[in-house]
């Protein structure tokens, strides 16, 4: 300090520097370690650091064992998904569609190029717990307009998607959404998918709990950290609230189902969350309870820590064995949950099924038709989708009644078809002519009703048959000829994959090339599954016949409905 400083400066500059030596004896920001830390040298690489750290240290355990990452985990270190979209507009702007890993990166975005069945984009949207307000739908619609193919689809996990999209216009889209208050973010690739809830949630009159705070949290929690972006593969969480509806939760990675807890089992008594895991029934196998139940409050902070065990120990070398069911098999659920409370700093409260009082069952046709609500003087009303099936005409039609005729929301379901709520007992009749004149309708046999296909050979290059149309041909051939009593879930999927979930129908069709002759030449067709089923009849379906063509797949599931008709034991039996 050579410095002629005047009293006040210098009495300044010592406290300063004091200050510094105290913070560095504590081990602050600037302590001495940091620069007496060898540097890392060859090998002995810096340990990752950043949000993206622990997927990093995976990849590096998995190489260090001598095994190859798959192609996706090195896309996914070399530029993470989320930060492509720059070069995503530049794309744009060239009107080039993404070649090689840039096709796996841009899902990130929630954009798939979906080529060579169609040369476009299909645009996934998010839809947290499947709801949302009339001038979002109707600005879906005017998206879908403006850059799509004049229609958008309803999924089975109660979320729209957008097709025949332009390499121009892929942006344009993300952006609308966005203005919106939409977004398409993490709807593809290794990302946590859209959060399905009770899509009657708040107005059902059996439901324990509203699910809809609870799936928006977690909706919001999953956008705003890039640490959950970037999974070893897809992950799935749903939220049931134990309404008419049901939400398939135990067919996802995690589902929360609203419980009732009775006294005297050590915790307070009332509606918690019972967790189960590991759903993915095109793996055959449903989630299973752990015993664990959880405050409604606390379920993002458990479905974060599942999340980041799954990250840490999800396998990144074999993408068949990447979802959260192998990591289960592995290591059985009591050190999953123990890695669990490791993350959360907390133990995870258990309680003995006998704890669990009954859960109220769904009613598989509340999402058709007319249902009064918990709210008097209310209804809802469900509107059977061709097949998820929109045009953006009936799509603006179907805004403008949610507002004029309902209390301006609109509600998707899981079985591809959507609900229009808050109706007056005086509008119901006019809101049902309303919908007729639309094209669609208010009512569906016991068929119709359960019929879900995914998207198939229009716009899907895993497809191996076209599901849309096979699953209209075989409602249309069959609702002429049988008539059914009870309802009957038929699930058409056009490959092993199951995005229609083949497995836990009463009738599934999974796609297959049916060979013709000794030459090698195929034709569209099926496997036929039957007995499958969900919630308190969960069961996954056996096959029954291979090789069906799609033009004998509606003769032959007729036979199979008579069969049941003349065989079961009553009139309450199911096909399961
Ligand atoms: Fe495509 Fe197969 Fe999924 Fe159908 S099940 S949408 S064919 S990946």
């Amino acid at each position: 300090m050579g410095t002629d400083f005047a009293p006040e400066q210098k009495r300044y500059l010592e406290g300063f520097v004091a200050g510094l030596a105290a913070t560095r004896a504590a081990g602050g920001l600037n302590a001495a370690p940091a620069a007496a830390k060898p540097a890392a040298t060859g090998a002995a690489a810096a340990e990752p650091a950043g949000p993206d750290a622990a997927a990093h240290r995976a990849m590096a355990r998995f190489e260090a064992q001598g095994r190859k990452l798959a192609n996706e985990e090195k896309a996914k270190r070399e530029e993470f998904g989320l930060d492509s979209y720059g070069r995503m507009k530049q794309h744009a702007r060239d009107a080039a569609f993404p070649k090689g890993v840039d096709v796996f990166r841009w899902k990130f975005h929630g954009l798939f190029y979906v080529a060579p069945t169609q040369d476009s984009y299909m645009c996934r949207l998010r839809i947290p717990n499947g709801i949302l307000k009339y001038w979002q739908f109707a600005g879906v619609a005017d998206l879908a307009a403006q850059h799509g193919g004049g229609y958008s689809h309803v999924t089975t996990r109660a979320n729209l998607q957008m097709r025949e999209i332009p390499a121009t216009d892929g942006p344009a889209v993300l952006e609308g959404l966005i203005g919106l208050g939409l977004t398409a973010r993490g709807s593809g690739a290794d990302n946590i998918r859209n959060v399905t809830g009770g899509p009657t949630a708040g107005i059902d009159p059996q439901e324990l709990i509203d699910t809809r705070p609870f799936a928006l949290d977690w909706h919001h929690h999953i956008l705003a950290d890039r640490s959950l972006y970037g999974l070893p593969r897809k992950f799935n969480v749903a939220f049931d609230g134990g309404g008419r509806i049901g939400a398939l939760e135990d067919t996802n990675d995690i589902g929360f189902q609203a419980v009732e807890v009775a006294d005297g089992h050590g915790v307070e008594p009332g509606v918690w969350f019972r967790v189960v895991l590991g759903g993915i029934t095109g793996h055959m196998d449903f989630a299973r309870d752990t015993g664990v139940i959880v405050k409604p409050e606390q379920a993002s902070d458990v479905a974060d820590a599942m999340v980041r065990v799954f990250i840490d120990h999800g396998d990144r070398t074999d993408r068949k064995k990447a979802r959260l069911k192998y990591v289960l098999d592995a290591f059985g659920f009591e050190k999953f949950l123990a890695l669990t409370e490791e993350k959360l700093g907390w133990s995870l409260p258990r309680v003995p099924a006998s704890a669990v009082a009954p859960r109220p069952e769904p009613d598989r046709l509340a999402h058709i038709g007319v249902h009064r609500q918990k709210q008097a003087g209310l209804n809802w009303v469900g509107v059977v989708l061709p097949t998820g099936r929109m045009s953006v005409e009936q799509m603006h039609g179907l805004a403008r009644l949610a507002r004029d005729l309902g209390d301006g929301e609109i509600r998707l379901t899981v079985w591809q078809n959507l609900i229009l709520s808050g109706v007056p007992d005086d509008k119901v009749a006019l809101m049902e002519a309303a919908v007729e004149a639309l094209g669609l309708s208010t009512k569906a046999t016991a068929i119709r009703a359960g019929l879900v296909a995914c998207t198939g050979s229009m716009g899907c290059r895993f497809a191996n048959a076209d599901t849309k149309g096979a699953a209209e041909a075989i409602a249309r051939h069959c609702e002429e000829r049988v008539a059914l009593d009870l309802p009957v879930n038929i699930h058409v999927t056009g490959c092993p994959h199951s995005c229609a979930q083949h497995y836990i129908g009463d009738i599934g069709l999974v796609g297959a090339r049916v060979p013709v002759n000794e030459d090698g030449d195929t034709v569209d067709g099926f496997h036929l599954v039957v007995g499958g089923g969900f919630g308190s009849d969960a069961a996954i379906a056996r096959e029954l016949y291979r090789d069906v063509k799609t033009t004998e797949a509606p003769v032959v599931v007729e036979g199979l409905l008579r069969a049941w008709l003349a065989h079961r034991a009553d009139g309450a039996e199911t096909l399961a």
